[in-house]
């Protein structure tokens, strides 16, 4: 068997799909953020997550350096 590693080939392509699995749930009123997305900033090596919650506003924010160029 062989071992291919195509998809999420990138830091950037993997945090994305690990993204997509984090929970959207607001941790201050327990809203589930159902159609609810991370929006997604980059600048330089890093990526910054942020996510609003349209219950109570609360704002999530995450950061992740990719420790690239
Ligand atoms: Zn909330």
């Amino acid at each position: 068997m062989s071992h291919r590693n195509d998809v999420g080939s990138t830091p950037f392509d993997r945090m994305a799909s690990h993204m997509d699995r984090e929970d959207l749930d607001c941790p201050e009123c327990g809203h589930e953020d159902e159609d609810g997305r991370w929006r997604v900033q980059t600048s330089g090596g890093r990526v910054r997550y942020t996510h609003v919650c349209p219950s109570c506003g609360a704002i999530r924010k995450r950061t992740y350096d990719l420790g690239g160029e």
